[in-house]
C-alpha cells in the first residue's frame, strides 16, 4: 500500500494539518493502492505564506538562474520519465506505452519549449514612443490541475510560473496524487529554492476554493470542468486575481470528400478514443460531406470494432478503463440516455467490452462507441462525455460545416480535413476554437493550447504561457 501523508512545502515534506484521507484506487481492478492525505485551508495558509516569502528574493534571479535551474529539472524528468509513466498508469489507468511516449514525455517536451521560449524572450523592451516597458513575476500562483493528463497538465502550469520568477502552490487532483508526488519530488531534487514550489493535496471545494479565495495568490491557473471552473473565477473574485482557465471541449472533426477519406476516419475515430475518451480537446463530433457519409460509416464502424480495449500495465497501442466509478456510471448513463432519445448506435453500446484480460473484469472499461445521424437537438450533439463515444453527422456544404462545427458551446480546439489548401485555410479561419488541426495533424510544443468560448481563457504552452504569468510595468525613459 502506498501512504502519501504529507505535503512539500517550504523545501521539505511536512505533516498536514488536516487529518483526513481517501483512498487511492487503480482504474484497471478498482482496487485501492494506497491513500492520500486531503489538506484544509490551514495547509493552503502555511503553503502560500511559504511561496509568498521565497517570491521575495526568486522574483529577483535572473533569467539565466531560472534556465540553469530549468536544465537542471529537464536532466532529472529525463532520468524520471519512467517512474512518472508507472505512476500515471496507476493512478488512471493510461496503458503502459502512451503513459510514457505521451503522458509522461509531455512534461519534458513542455519544458523544453520553455526553455526556449524563456531563451528568447526580453524581458524589457523600448516602446516606439521610447517609454520602456518590462515583464516581471506576477507573484504567489495558485495551479489547480485534472486527472486525465497530470503531467502535461502540472508542467504547462508549474513550468511558466517557476521561468518567470514568480512561485507556486500546486493542488493537483486528489485522483492523481502519485505522479504529483513524483514532480515534488524531482523539483527538490532539481535544487529549487525552498517555498519557490509547494504542493498540497485536496478536494476541490477544500483546498482549491482555500486557494482561490487567499488575499496573498496573485493569479489562479485552474484546469478542469467548466463547473469547477467559474466556482474558481467567483472565488477569486473577491480578490480580484488575475484567472486563466482551460475547460471542456466538444470538438467537431469537419471531413470532406476531397480528403483521403478512409485515412481520416480511422484516424479520427482514433483520435477521439485516444487517452479512452478522456482528453479535453477530443475530436467527438464527426461531421462528414454527404457524398462519403456512407463509407465514411462503414469506416468508423471497423476501426471502433477493431479498437482494443485492454490491461494498461501491458505495451501495445490498446486504450485502458476510465478513470474512476462516477466517470464510469457516467459513461454508461449518457451512452444509455443517447439510445433511450433514439439516437442511432453504429458500434459499441453499453456494458463492459467482451475478453478482458484476467483480473482487470472488476475495472472500469467501457465499450468504444459510435453513434451516427446526430443532430444538434440531441443531448449527445451537446455533452462532453469523456469517454470513447463518438458521434457524426453529415452534412451538404461548407457554409453547413461551418455552422454546424460551430454549434457548441465550447471552442477548444477544431479538426478538418480536406485535399484542397485554400478550403482547409478558410475552414481554419472560420472555426471557432483555439486550435486547429490539419489532415491529421495539429500543433506542437511551444505552441499556444487553449479555448474560445466556454472552453476558456488564456493559452498555456511557450511564450503565450510565459505571458500568463507576467505583470507588466511600464516607465519613462531617464532624465536627469
Ligand atoms: P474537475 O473540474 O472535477 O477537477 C479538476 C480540478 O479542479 C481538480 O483538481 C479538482 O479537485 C478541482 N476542483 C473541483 N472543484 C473545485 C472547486 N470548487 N474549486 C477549486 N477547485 C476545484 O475536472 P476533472 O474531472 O478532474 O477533469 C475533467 C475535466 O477537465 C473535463 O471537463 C475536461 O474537458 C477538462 N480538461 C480540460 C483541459 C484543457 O486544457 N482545456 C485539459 C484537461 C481536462
Amino acid at each position: 500500500m502506498i501512504t502519501l501523508d504529507k505535503f512539500y512545502i517550504g523545501g521539505e515534506w511536512v505533516v498536514p494539518a488536516a487529518t483526513n484521507t481517501m483512498p487511492i484506487l487503480t482504474p484497471s481492478t478498482g482496487q485501492q493502492v494506497g491513500t492520500v492525505a486531503l489538506g484544509n485551508a490551514e495547509d493552503v495558509d502555511r503553503a502560500v505564506t511559504a511561496a509568498k516569502t521565497a517570491f521575495e528574493t526568486f522574483s529577483t534571479t535572473t533569467k539565466e538562474e531560472r534556465l540553469t535551474l530549468l536544465r537542471r529539472l529537464a536532466e532529472v524528468t529525463r532520468a524520471r520519465l519512467n517512474d512518472l509513466a508507472e505512476a500515471i498508469t496507476i493512478e488512471m489507468g493510461a496503458p503502459a506505452t502512451m503513459a510514457r511516449d505521451a503522458q509522461a514525455q509531455s512534461g519534458l517536451g513542455h519544458l523544453e519549449a520553455f526553455i526556449a521560449a524563456l531563451e528568447a524572450h526580453d524581458e524589457e523592451e523600448t516602446l516606439p514612443n521610447g517609454d520602456i516597458v518590462s515583464h516581471e513575476p506576477i507573484g504567489v500562483c495558485g495551479l489547480i490541475t485534472p486527472w486525465n493528463w497530470p503531467i502535461n497538465q502540472i508542467s504547462l502550469k508549474v513550468i511558466p510560473a517557476l521561468a518567470t520568477g514568480s512561485t507556486c502552490v500546486l493542488k493537483p487532483s486528489e485522483h492523481t496524487p502519485l505522479s504529483a508526488r513524483i514532480y515534488a519530488e524531482m523539483i527538490h531534487e532539481a535544487n529549487y529554492p525552498a517555498g519557490v514550489f509547494n504542493l498540497v493535496f485536496g478536494e476541490g471545494p477544500v483546498v482549491g476554493a482555500a486557494l482561490s479565495q487567499h488575499r496573498d495568490v496573485a493569479m489562479m491557473s485552474f484546469t478542469g470542468s467548466t463547473r469547477a471552473g467559474s466556482a474558481v473565477s467567483r472565488d477569486a473574485a473577491a480578490t480580484i486575481k488575475r484567472v486563466t482557465l482551460e475547460l471542456g471541449g466538444k470538438s467537431p472533426n469537419v471531413i470532406f470528400a476531397d480528403a483521403d477519406v478512409d485515412a481520416q476516419v480511422a484516424e479520427g475515430v482514433g483520435a477521439c478514443f485516444y487517452n479512452t475518451g478522456q482528453s479535453c480537446n477530443a475530436p467527438t463530433r464527426m461531421l462528414v460531406e454527404r457524398s462519403v457519409y456512407d463509407r465514411a460509416l462503414e469506416v468508423a464502424r471497423m476501426a471502433a470494432e477493431a479498437q482494443e480495449v485492454s490491461d494498461p500495465a501491458q505495451e501495445g497501442d490498446h486504450i485502458g478503463p476510465l478513470f474512476d466509478q462516477i466517470q464510469y456510471d457516467r459513461v454508461q448513463a449518457l451512452i444509455k440516455k443517447g439510445i433511450d432519445e433514439g439516437t442511432r448506435l453504429l458500434a459499441g453500446g453499453p456494458g463492459r467490452p467482451e475478453g478482458l484480460p484476467q483480473g482487470c473484469e472488476t475495472g472500469w472499461f467501457v465499450r468504444p462507441t459510435v453513434f451516427c445521424d446526430v443532430s444538434p437537438d440531441m443531448m449527445l450533439w451537446n455533452e462532453e462525455v469523456f469517454g470513447p463515444v463518438l458521434v457524426m453527422a453529415p452534412f451538404d456544404s461548407e457554409e453547413e460545416a461551418i455552422t454546424l462545427a460551430n454549434d457548441t458551446d465550447y471552442g477548444l480546439d477544431a479538426y478538418v480535413s480536406t485535399g484542397d489548401e485554400a478550403r482547409a485555410r478558410r475552414m481554419a479561419r472560420a472555426m471557432r476554437a483555439g486550435g486547429i488541426h490539419i489532415n491529421g495533424r495539429g500543433s506542437d510544443y511551444g505552441s499556444p493550447f487553449g479555448g474560445f468560448k466556454q472552453s476558456g481563457n488564456g493559452r498555456e504552452g511557450g511564450r503565450f504561457g510565459l505571458e500568463d504569468y507576467l505583470e507588466i510595468k511600464v516607465r519613462p525613459p531617464f532624465v536627469a
